[in-house]
């Protein structure tokens, strides 16, 4: 935790040594002194150390300065830290301006040079003061600080990668907190591009990509192994547990992750029916302890990294990513999930990000407390979010294609929808048009028996529908289903046409490409579910062992 900082400023080079090294020498402990040679040097620190979200305490100034006098000084401070003490230090001639500034500028007190001994006539003020100032000092927060506008999608980006990668940060909504666009002043003159963050080491990012973020914050390196035994693409439960496995059996393990580690699970407010939570775990609790358990046991992970392209060759395969790296393997498990299939009717597309999300996007509870907000779909996914955000909205309504929710949903989700009294489902229901200037207004719902359209205030709505397996990189390698999720085993086999060349039957969880396995719910056939995930990419690994004896590795 960063120190509160005790500020001394005298021009006289031989008084402000000691005035410092007196203070240092009883409160250095506790505190961080920084010692300047003039009032206006001293502000231009202030505004540094605050921009810095570090804390000031105490300040103490020679009245006797050349450019601003100490007074002034003190004065001018007051409004970058408003609680901080203010103590004048004085000859015995300036007892008059002195006892005069207590009243005009609030001075907390005033000290006569010289001080000695200081035991008797510095420290005794000093610690009265600190503990005063001490009584109400909460500590600031020392994380990163965002500043953006609530209607931006790139803001929401930078929000929704920050809390799945669970980098703490400092939401700041320029349009209702004061103390955002006082920050941003502080960064220097001429308008920001936002969203900003501000790092405590003092580094300012504007309008960054999440590559630039997550170079920052260390999340985005390189990896340094030539060839990794295994390389698993998709770092959500199924890549996880293959990671997990691997890595704890001795192979040598990288995770290649294009957004955040956890995948949808990730997204997942509660996840109730997974074995060994009875009461529930959030998704981004499992993917903390998963990515940390895959750490523990060796896994390297590279995130931000978007694979592109399957390069296969003798003995290895390998994986180009979209800045054109490469990493190679003995194996690979491609574990890449499913991606939500995005609406196309008119006004979505302008308004994704500005009140529309894909996804349970959690970061926006704050922004939907007492609002009425819509959710479409009627799967598990919709349901879990639909039960989470009424806790936070006045009314959450349901949009759902079919005429029920029990083809869809899991049956204990349907009851807790059924039981909360601020959920509405509206079945046979489809969204045909959304509007708004710069962030979502309202809807065009239209029911799909009638053809009756109406339309309805809306601030925001959550999309959760179909599943969509983002295999475009794989379609000219790897034997797909006429959905495009990939083939393993027995289904390679099926599928005929030559999709498999060699002797022997592939391994169970083997793609039509020897060595590259499947796990998860981009697998033809897999039970879309965070267990059935997780139990495919234990089980690949267990395909990858079968595949390396076979192949004498
Ligand atoms: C909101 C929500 C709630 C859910 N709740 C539950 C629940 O309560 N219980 C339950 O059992 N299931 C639930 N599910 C379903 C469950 O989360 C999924 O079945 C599970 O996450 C699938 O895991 P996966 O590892 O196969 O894929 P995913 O979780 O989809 O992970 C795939 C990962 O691969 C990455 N990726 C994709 N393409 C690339 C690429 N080219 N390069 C690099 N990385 C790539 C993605 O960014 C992603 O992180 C929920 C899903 C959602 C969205």
């Amino acid at each position: 935790m960063k120190k509160p900082i005790i500020v001394a400023v005298d021009d006289d080079a031989e008084v402000l040594q000691a005035i410092a090294h007196d203070i240092r020498r009883e409160y250095g402990d506790r505190f961080r002194i920084i010692r300047v040679d003039s009032g206006t040097r001293a502000l231009d620190v202030l505004r540094q150390v605050r921009l810095a979200d570090e804390t000031v305490a105490l300040m103490l100034a020679d009245q006797r300065m050349p450019g601003l006098s100490g007074v002034e000084f003190l004065d001018e401070a007051k409004r970058l830290f408003p609680t901080a003490k203010r103590t004048l230090l004085t000859a015995y001639a300036d007892t008059d301006a002195a006892i005069k500034a207590i009243n005009d500028v609030r001075l907390d007190y005033y000290l006569m040079k010289p001080w000695d001994p200081p035991e008797d006539r510095l420290y005794p003020v000093l610690d009265d003061l600190l503990d005063d100032w001490m009584a109400d000092y909460r500590p600031a927060f020392e994380g990163i600080r965002l500043i953006g506008h609530r209607w931006s999608s790139e803001s929401h980006d930078v929000r929704d990668f920050l809390a799945r990668n669970q980098i703490p940060f400092q939401w700041l909504d320029i349009t209702t907190d004061p103390a955002a666009q006082e920050l941003l002043d502080l960064t220097g003159p001429g308008a920001r591009q936002l969203p900003v963050l501000l790092f405590s080491d003092g580094t300012i990012l504007e309008n960054p990509t999440l590559q630039a973020i997550a170079e920052k914050t260390g999340l985005r390196r390189t990896l340094d192994v030539p060839v990794y035994d295994l390389i698993i693409v998709g770092g959500g439960p199924a890549g996880l547990a293959a990671a997990v496995y691997g890595a704890s059996e001795g192979l040598r393990t990288a995770v290649v992750e294009r957004h955040a580690a956890g995948g949808q699970a990730g997204m997942s407010s509660r996840i109730e029916n997974y074995l060994g939570f009875p009461s529930g775990l959030s998704g981004e609790d499992l993917a903390r302890r998963a990515t940390t358990q895959a750490q523990r046991f060796g896994a390297d992970f590279l995130l931000t990294h978007e694979v592109c392209q399957l390069a296969t060759g003798e003995g290895s395969v390998g994986v180009r990513m979209a800045d054109g790296s490469e990493v190679r393997a003995h194996s690979l498990i491609v574990a890449t999930g499913v991606t939500y299939r995005r609406l196309t009717d008119p006004g979505i597309s302008e308004l994704t990000g500005r009140g529309i999300y894909y996804g349970a996007a959690m970061t926006e509870v704050a922004s939907v407390r007492g609002e009425e907000i819509y959710i479409v779909g009627g799967a598990n996914s919709a349901g879990q979010a639909a039960v989470f955000f009424a806790n936070h909205a006045s009314k959450v309504t349901m949009l759902v294609r079919g005429e029920s929710l029990s083809a869809t949903m899991s049956h204990y989700l349907v009851e807790r929808i059924e039981h909360t009294p601020n959920i509405e489902v509206r079945y046979q229901t489809a969204v045909a048009r959304a509007d708004g200037d710069g962030h979502l207004e309202s809807l065009v719902l239209r029911d799909s028996v009638t053809g009756e359209c109406q339309t309805v205030p809306a601030r925001a709505m959550f999309v959760f529908i179909g599943a969509v397996p983002p295999t475009e990189w794989l379609k000219d390698t790897v034997a797909l289903d006429e959905r495009g999720f990939i083939l393993t085993g027995p289904d390679v086999l099926a599928a005929g046409k030559g999709a498999w060349k060699l002797d022997r039957d592939p391994f169970l969880l083997e793609t039509s490409i020897p060595g590259v396995f499947a796990a998860g719910d981009v697998r033809h056939g897999s039970g879309k579910r965070v267990a059935t995930a997780v139990g495919e990419g234990a089980m690949a690994v267990m395909s990858v062992w079968q595949y390396r004896a076979h192949a004498g590795l």
